[in-house]
Formats: structure tokens, C-alpha cells, sequence
């Protein structure tokens, strides 16, 4: 099967040969390689991929779950082509009216969201959240949970070791750096901890509480590992008893575990919030977006009041927090996102009810099998965890069956069945029916004939 799949990839195998000459592992992120080489894809429609080579895959990566109006939606291409037509690429740096019709929009569904600022990647996001944190509380450190992520850069950037044996005390996790060349700084003002173990996070926050000026949590690790809501609304409590801010990085579950993200499903409202991924429809956007009194710390002082003709009391760069970005709310962007809410209002309940019937759909498949698996997940991803255990964190991912999984998703691969091995399976809007069959036909294959 090896053969097969170096069989099946000979061109994207010759491109790769060229590519490392001109990028580090013939990638532009290292998230995109595996072993032996990535397959090299040219086109994208539906709810399929093509790769150099002429292979036709179901993607389930679908760009780490931003597609869920999958590729090229009919509306969302001719949105972006009127708009094209119309009024050109339309980056004034200026303010522009959509900015402020999408932010009404986004808080129809996200109430907590008072104020928002747009940017152009998760990534900027949860950047500009914690520096908002930072700013309106005056403190310096940041406690994030093992196994989350917030986006590539110095002060999010650690974790625990992958080794369970390594990976420190279960309720006082040790912080490792995740990339060389971390400025150790950070590592300072990093605190990691134990994902929904509640007692264990109110100890270190307790601890540090003088200095810690937010948590910030994927509400459901990676889109597929949920809090509890016993977790998730203690720590809305202690947070807000001991004056930290709580920051909802819904990058990937915005959108996609419900129109209104996990903090709709949890009934839970946290300070800040941060989106991405699913919104831009396939093009970079982040939008952060809270409570107005933190909020404000990023606004220039003079036009909290439009009615303040002086236009400018005197602010220093120290008074304000700085924020900006040549293509912050670019208006083709913010054009397709509102088009995606369309779509998703249209279409979206559809794509909770496929998911539901793929899962159990390779559930059945796996119990028959004899293989203890579980589809763990909430809304419109999951992941197929082996193992009959409960999976509550980051620890218990690291013992299930790893090496047995990623054989499964390397067989998939030859039988057209697209996601990176190890990632998640998210849906769009164009997995039908008849793509739920054909992967359904594809793991009755792997795991009957092919194991
Ligand atoms: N937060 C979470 C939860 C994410 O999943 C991601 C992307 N995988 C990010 C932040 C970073 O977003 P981006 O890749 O758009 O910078």
C-alpha cells in the first residue's frame, strides 16, 4: 500500500523535488508536511480536491476547517465577482461602511461581542486580545491550557512535553516552548494548565492571581476535545472573581459547532472572543471582539466621543493601544463573509445532521470491526480518537491509539479520502449524502481489507 501511494503521487513527489530547492521542506508551513512528502494539490471544488497527479480526494482537512461553504460556493463566487467588477479591490484605508453592517451582524450571533476590531488572521487575533488583556488589567502574564493553540507566535507559543511521562505533575503542567528560538521572556510569563480539570486550573490561577491578565481556551480543544460545562462555567466564575480576563479563541469553533460557537452551545459569556477560519470563507480574516469597556483600550480617545469637536485631546503612543493593519476589514473579505452567513443560514443545520450520520455511520463501522474508537467531537468536526476511554485532554489524546490511526489515514489517502493524517474531519456545505457514502465505502475498505 506504500507503493501504491508512491505510485499514485509520482508527480507531487517530482514537484516536491524542486520545491525544498526554494522553501525549507518545500513548505510554507511546516504543518503542511508529512512523511514521506505532502501531496501536492491544484484544485479545489465542492467538497473535492485534485492533486497534480490527477487523484480525486473528499476533503475533510478543508483548509484546517476554514471552508465550511467549501470550495467555490457558487454564491460566494459571484459575491466576490460583482464586488470585483463593481467597485475593484475597494482598499481604501479608510473606515468603510461594511465594517460596521458585518460587526451587527457577527453580534447578532455573538452577543458577548460589544465592540469588535477586524484583523487578518486568527493568529492577529488572539494577539490583539492579549495585549487588550494586558492593557485594561495592567498585569503581565497569561495562563493557556496544555494542547491549545492560539497561533505560531512568542507569547502563546508553549505547551507540555508530548510524552505523558514528560509532560509534568497532571494539575501543574510544565510549559514547554513549542519552536526554537522562543525569546525566553515569554516563558516567564507563561502559566499552563490542566484542561477540564477544574480544581487543578483554580490552584495555579489562585496562586498567580496578581499577576495573570487573562486565560485563554479553546472552548473545545482543537474542535474536537469539549470542556464540560461543569469546566467551562467554573472557570467563567473563578476568572471573574479573581479579575481575569477570559478569552474564547474561537478560531476554528466559531461558526462551525453552531452559527453562535461553542459560547452560544455552553450558554457561557466570555470577556473577549476571537474568530476566524470559517467567516472569511476561504480568505484570511480575524475579527476580536468583547466587552466595550476593554474593548475601548484600543480606540484613539477623541472619537469615543463623535461629538467632541476638538478632534484630538493630546495622546501619547504610551496612553493608547496600539493596533493596525494595512488590510484590517478589507472590504472584498468582509464582502464574503457576509455571504457566508448567508450560506451558513441557509444551509448550515444540514451539515450538523451529515456530520452526526458520518460518526455514527464509522462508529458502527469500528465496533464491527473490534476497534475501540470513538468520533469525538462537537457541530461540524470531529476526530477519530481509538480508544474506549474518555478522552478529557491533551494527555489522554497522547494514549490512545496513535500509530493505528495514522496507518488508517495514510490507507484513506489512497482511497481518495483527504485529511492530513492525524488531523481532524470537518464538513462543508457540499459533503452530501453521496460523499458520507463514499467515505463510509472507503473505511469499510480500509479496515476490512486493508489493515
Ligand atoms: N486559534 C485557533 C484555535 C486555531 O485553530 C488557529 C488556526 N489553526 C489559530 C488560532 C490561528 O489562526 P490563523 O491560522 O488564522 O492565524
Amino acid at each position: 500500500d506504500f507503493y501504491e501511494f508512491l505510485h499514485r503521487t509520482e508527480k507531487s513527489r517530482e514537484w516536491l523535488k524542486k520545491a525544498v530547492e526554494v522553501m525549507p521542506g518545500g513548505v510554507t508551513a511546516n504543518i503542511k508536511s508529512f512523511a514521506p512528502y505532502p501531496i501536492i494539490m491544484k484544485h479545489g471544488h465542492g467538497a473535492y480536491l485534485e492533486d497534480v497527479d490527477g487523484n480525486e480526494y473528499i476533503d475533510y482537512l478543508l483548509a484546517y476547517g476554514a471552508l465550511m461553504i467549501g470550495h467555490n460556493h457558487p454564491k460566494m463566487k459571484e459575491r466576490i465577482v460583482k464586488q470585483l467588477e463593481e467597485d475593484g479591490t475597494n482598499l481604501f484605508g479608510t473606515p468603510h461602511e461594511r465594517e460596521y453592517r458585518l460587526a451587527k451582524r457577527i453580534q447578532s450571533y455573538y452577543p458577548s461581542m460589544e465592540m469588535v476590531r477586524y484583523t487578518n488572521s486568527g493568529t492577529e487575533g488572539t494577539l490583539l486580545a492579549i495585549r487588550l488583556a494586558n492593557a485594561y488589567t495592567g498585569k503581565q502574564k497569561i495562563a493557556k491550557f496544555e494542547g491549545h493553540y492560539h497561533g505560531g507566535y512568542d507569547k502563546v507559543l508553549f505547551s507540555i512535553n508530548p510524552d505523558p511521562k514528560k509532560a509534568g505533575p497532571i494539575h501543574t503542567p510544565t510549559p514547554i516552548p513549542e519552536s526554537k528560538g522562543i525569546d525566553p521572556y515569554y516563558e516567564k510569563n507563561i502559566l499552563i494548565l490542566p484542561f477540564n480539570d477544574l480544581k487543578g486550573t483554580e490552584a495555579i490561577l489562585n496562586e498567580h492571581k496578581d499577576e495573570i491578565a487573562a486565560v485563554i481556551i479553546e472552548p473545545i480543544q482543537g474542535g474536537f476535545i469539549p470542556a464540560t460545562p461543569a469546566f467551562i462555567q467554573g472557570l467563567r466564575k473563578i476568572t471573574e472573581q479573581l479579575g481575569i480576563i477570559l478569552i474564547f479563541d474561537e478560531v476554528k469553533t466559531g461558526f462551525r459547532i453552531g452559527i453562535g460557537g461553542a459560547q452560544s452551545m455552553y450558554g457561557v459569556k466570555p470577556d473577549l472572543t476571537v474568530l476566524g477560519k470559517v467567516i472569511g470563507g476561504g480568505f484570511p480574516i480575524g475579527i476580536v471582539g468583547g466587552k466595550k469597556e476593554i474593548m475601548m483600550e484600543s480606540g484613539p480617545k477623541h472619537s469615543s466621543d463623535v461629538f467632541d469637536v476638538s478632534q484630538g485631546k493630546k495622546t501619547t503612543a504610551t496612553e493608547v493601544l496600539f493596533h493596525s493593519g494595512t488590510y484590517n476589514g478589507h472590504p472584498t473579505i468582509l464582502a464574503v463573509a457576509d455571504t457566508v452567513l448567508d450560506i451558513l443560514e441557509e444551509e448550515g443545520k444540514e451539515v450538523l445532521k451529515r456530520t452526526e450520520r458520518l460518526k455514527k455511520g464509522l462508529e458502527d463501522l469500528f465496533r464491527k470491526r473490534g476497534i475501540p474508537m470513538q468520533a469525538l467531537g462537537k457541530g461540524t468536526i470531529f476526530s477519530v480518537v481509538l480508544t474506549e476511554k474518555d478522552v478529557k485532554n491533551y494527555r489522554d489524546l497522547q494514549n490512545s491509539n496513535l500509530s493505528l490511526r495514522k496507518k488508517i489515514d495514510y490507507l484513506l489517502l489512497n482511497e481518495g479520502i483527504y485529511t492530513k493524517p492525524m488531523n481532524r474531519y470537518s464538513l462543508s456545505v457540499a459533503h452530501g449524502d453521496r460523499e458520507i457514502e463514499r467515505t463510509l465505502d472507503a473505511y469499510q475498505n480500509v479496515l476490512y481489507k486493508k489493515l
